[in-house]
């Protein structure tokens, strides 16, 4: 077997609600550690659902057609340039399985999505990492000083987790501009519909000028569809190919075309959930400067915020039924915005803790 998987830790998934219940002896536990949308999924979605006949015995359509052509129509992007996965997840995972080999270089941010580098190591590529400046913003110039001959790929996570800042369109291009053209420069938009700040923000459309760009999108964030496991990359045609030869004939089931598809043609849904999410994370903003806690500015669906005890807090809020992510950076928490009735107990709740 490979030397160097015996060394990687695997990513650490959510625990199961119930099993969570049972061991606090807890009614109800909210789970704000995931980035899950509180506000559910289209209702339409449910509609499909029920009155969708599923063929379990015949494979599903290996091209998503429907879903390709949906998708293509509503981003204003050509069919051929995408390239569907199960999950978000499959795509990065493809991605570097496509694009690197032994002792490439790829550049990351710190800190920024663990997967990115756990995918890297599986393909015996060597993670290199840039600290993001102390406003939690991605360092463009120190990023373009890490290239060297080596380097292959290198990820911008846009708004990034953990941090949930936003770099804008004009930045982001500026950037893209700069990196030789045999350098693959990867743009995870898992959270960019959360971005209020700039209109007509993605990086999608520069794909058609910069042939070693992709954009990644995802149906788990705003859509609510995280069960369903949809996520896409956009990638020039010529790239797209190469992942369609790695990629698994038959990844997507036809539910998970179907409801991604249903998905994203209510498109009201996705309105509701951004403005929720808005106001929630204003009021995130308003109280922890209140309380003199330092936080980035997000522009995703949850808050980064500092605490000096803030693994303790982690435990504490979880004997009280709520889920949040620690270690990510130390002394660091990441809170998804929930609902009004659960960010007004958890932000009491950090209170009594900290
Ligand atoms: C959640 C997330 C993903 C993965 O999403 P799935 O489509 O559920 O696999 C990808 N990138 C980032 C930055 C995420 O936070």
């Amino acid at each position: 077997m490979k030397d160097n998987i015996k060394n990687l830790k695997a990513y650490v998934p959510e625990e199961p609600l119930d099993v969570l219940m049972e061991r606090y002896g807890l009614d109800r536990v909210v789970r704000l550690s995931a980035n899950e949308n509180p506000f559910g999924t289209s209702p339409k979605v449910r509609d499909t659902i029920t009155n969708s006949f599923l063929e379990s015995n015949r494979y599903p359509d290996g091209s998503a057609e429907k879903l390709r052509e949906t998708v293509s129509n509503f981003y204003q992007v050509a069919q051929e340039q995408l390239v569907f996965g199960v999950g978000l997840d499959e795509i990065i995972s493809l991605i570097n399985r496509t694009f690197l080999t032994d002792g490439d270089e790829v550049l990351l941010n710190a800190p920024t999505f663990s997967e990115y580098a756990l995918n890297a190591e599986i393909e015996e590529a060597v993670p290199v990492y840039v600290p993001v400046k102390s406003d939690g913003h991605i360092d463009f110039d120190a990023l373009k000083q890490a290239i060297n001959d080596k380097t292959k790929l290198i990820w911008i996570c846009n708004p990034n987790n953990p941090t949930g800042t936003y770099e804008d369109l004009a930045a982001i291009t500026e950037f893209v501009k700069t990196v030789p053209e045999d350098v693959l420069v990867v743009i995870d938009e898992a959270y960019l519909e959360f971005v209020t700040d700039e209109t007509d923000n993605s990086a999608m459309h520069l794909v058609n000028d910069y042939e070693n760009l992709v954009v990644l999108r995802t149906f788990s964030k705003v859509y609510g569809l995280a069960n369903f496991r949809v996520g896409f990359g956009v990638f020039s045609p010529k790239l797209a190919n190469y992942m369609q030869t790695v990629r698994l004939p038959y990844n997507l089931n036809s539910m998970s075309q179907q409801v991604a598809v249903t998905a994203l043609q209510d498109q009201d849904f996705v309105k509701k959930t951004v403005q929720k999410t808005k106001e929630e994370r204003e009021l995130w903003e308003d109280w922890l400067r209140e309380n003199k806690i330092i936080f980035y500015h997000s522009q995703a669906n949850f808050v980064f915020i500092q605490l000096d005890n803030a693994n303790k807090v982690a435990e504490y809020l979880k004997t009280k039924g709520f889920l949040v992510r620690n270690g990510l950076q130390p002394g660091w928490l990441r809170i998804t915005i929930g609902n009004t009735e659960d960010n007004l107990q958890i932000r009491d709740l950090i209170l009594e803790a900290k």
